[in-house]
């Protein structure tokens, strides 16, 4: 419910720094929210959790939450015996 009395928010100064830190971030790793192909963040070694739509990347140069659709230039197939149905 909006208030007309109540100021709308805005970013803060550390919103400012983050978004531009996690862009850098995302640009390094070429990050992008669509699939390359076959290759997306849920078929990845580094997804934490294959069964959620939204998990971390324990990427040593991530270490960010991610879509299980995203993708990024350091995708890396799991082994064979990782692998779900
Ligand atoms: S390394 Fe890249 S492709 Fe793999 S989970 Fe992390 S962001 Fe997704």
């Amino acid at each position: 419910m909006a208030n007309d009395d109540l100021p709308v928010p805005e970013p803060k100064e550390i919103d400012e720094k983050l978004s531009i830190q996690l862009r850098h971030l995302a640009e390094d790793a070429v990050l992008r929210g669509d699939p390359y192909g076959a290759e997306k963040c849920q078929n990845c070694l580094f997804y934490m959790n294959v069964d959620e739509k939204i998990s971390y990347c324990w990427h040593p140069k991530l270490r960010i939450l991610v879509g299980a659709q995203w993708w990024c230039q350091w995708w890396e197939a799991m082994p064979a015996e990782m692998e779900r149905g």
